[in-house]
């Protein structure tokens, strides 16, 4: 088989996979890098541009999995676009979202690309969506008439407890097989439950290395991380502070809002009004609409009655009030320039009552990653648009990561024991570590690090 990386980046970037198995080809994943602008940030599309694809499958709906999705589907008109079920009810959503960013960011920051795709194109694309249930064998390359007679290759989706909706994806031939992680969290987070890639063999293994360069730390549990996270949330609202948490819309928000619910249930921290973003609230909808469809803890958690959840609209960010002890859970979760969370953190960073509590990456490049970096009463440039800023507020930083920990991928490779291994969706150094260790512990595995364009054979 062959496989083609298509992230246009050396990092974690934007996921794309083309793989090439029994005369079909099949896309995996089509993300957008968060961190380039334009054309830039799209996978490498155009080193396909004479091919035609059967099947586009995505693992799940983050932007950058599935950002480039409508750009895809241009490039392979003929290519059906599978996803999970629950990722059906998402997609749409997101693309929007971004089709709003692009607009926005054009207006703003002069961006000429942008948008890449439209609403238009969006409400088109939606219509040949396909969600399947995960755990169901799906003939992907059926549908090509050209191809009568060959059996087609088929594709199964694996929970992977990362956001609703995500998968692993298995793609098996005629001889040979597939395995790619997409993003994967082997650990129950508090609404979803650990991935389930029980029994998984493959040939050829994608592996995403987000945390291969997270050294972990002595004593470090979830639940340890939690109860210092009530503690650091109780100690601001009793000095009338306001916290502020920059997180995902989706996935993030919502186990965040979870624990929220959880401290209010065990009086913890008073019960009170959580101020979260338009896209939070749908994804929080969502969330609660499929409980039953998700493998997940809590299932009579219905966050949205539960919790008192304000969306916080574009005015009110610069005239709330934030003396009286306000909770904040708001995109993005680096503070990237010209969201929510940018512009709130601006506004409490000269205070020392407010607190802004990180729960994942930020880049150290990002606002989020320069204000982490920076000491109280330092004076440091937050962003481009902000200028510059004097940091006197407190900054926390909490691991309550959705991916799986480095030596938990090291264990599911060793279970899946493939001929080839190929590591991706990391930095790096991310990727270096990986390959240190798997060569030392799997001495038969074939490990490559395909550089972003190239093509391997495995
Ligand atoms: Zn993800
Ligand atoms: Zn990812």
């Amino acid at each position: 088989m062959l496989i083609a990386n298509l992230n246009p980046a050396d990092e974690i970037g934007a996921s794309s996979w083309m793989v090439e198995l029994d005369h079909c080809r099949l896309l995996m994943d089509a993300g957008m890098h968060p961190k380039r602008e334009g054309r830039a940030a799209l996978p490498l599309y155009k080193l396909l541009d004479d091919k035609d694809l059967d099947a586009i499958a995505i693992s799940h709906c983050h932007h950058d999995h599935i950002g480039s999705l409508p750009v895809a589907m241009r490039h392979f008109r003929k290519a059906h676009v599978l996803m999970t079920e629950l990722s059906y009810h998402l997609a749409g959503r997101v693309l929007h979202n971004s089709v709003n960013v692009m607009l926005h960011q054009r207006e703003d920051r002069g961006i000429s690309d942008y948008p890449l795709y439209t609403h238009d194109d969006v409400e088109e694309n939606e219509a040949q969506f396909q969600g399947f249930k995960y755990n169901r064998e799906i003939d992907w390359a059926s549908f090509s008439k050209s191809r009568a007679g060959f059996p087609s290759p088929t594709l199964e989706f694996f929970d992977a407890g990362h956001a609703l909706g995500s998968a692993g994806i298995l793609v098996r031939g005629k001889s040979q097989s597939l395995f790619f992680t997409g993003d994967v969290c082997f650990h129950d987070q508090t609404i979803l439950q650990a991935a389930r890639f029980d029994g998984i063999h493959a040939d050829v293994l994608i592996m995403e290395t987000t945390r291969g360069n997270r050294v972990p730390q002595p004593g470090f549990t979830r639940k340890k991380e939690i109860l210092r996270l009530t503690a650091a949330i109780q100690k601001v609202l009793s000095r009338r502070g306001s916290v502020l948490i920059p997180a995902f819309a989706l996935g993030r928000t919502q186990e965040l809002l979870a624990e929220l619910a959880l401290m209010m249930r065990a009086g913890q921290i008073p019960r009170q009004p959580v101020y979260i973003g338009g896209l939070g609230r749908v994804f929080t909808e969502i969330y609660d609409q499929r409980a039953h469809l998700t493998a997940r803890q809590w299932p009579d958690l219905q966050l949205t009655s539960e919790l008192q959840a304000i969306v916080l609209e574009k005015e009110e960010l610069n005239t709330i009030k934030l003396g009286g002890g306000r909770i904040f859970l708001l995109t993005a979760g680096m503070l990237t320039e010209c969201t929510p969370a940018h512009d709130m953190a601006l506004r409490m960073m000269e205070d020392p009552r407010q607190a802004i509590f990180f729960v994942g990456y930020a880049d150290p490049n990002s606002p989020g990653g320069r204000l982490k970096a920076t000491k109280p009463g330092e004076t440091f440039l937050f962003s481009p648009t902000a200028g510059k800023a004097t940091r006197r507020c407190e900054v926390q930083e909490f691991d309550l990561t959705a991916h799986a920990t480095r030596e938990a991928l090291l264990d599911f490779a060793g279970r899946v024991s493939p001929r080839v291994l190929l590591l991706g969706h990391g930095e790096p150094s991310s990727r270096q570590w990986f390959e240190e260790q798997l060569r030392a512990r799997y001495p038969g595995i074939r490990i490559l690090q395909p550089a972003p364009g190239s093509v391997v054979e495995a």
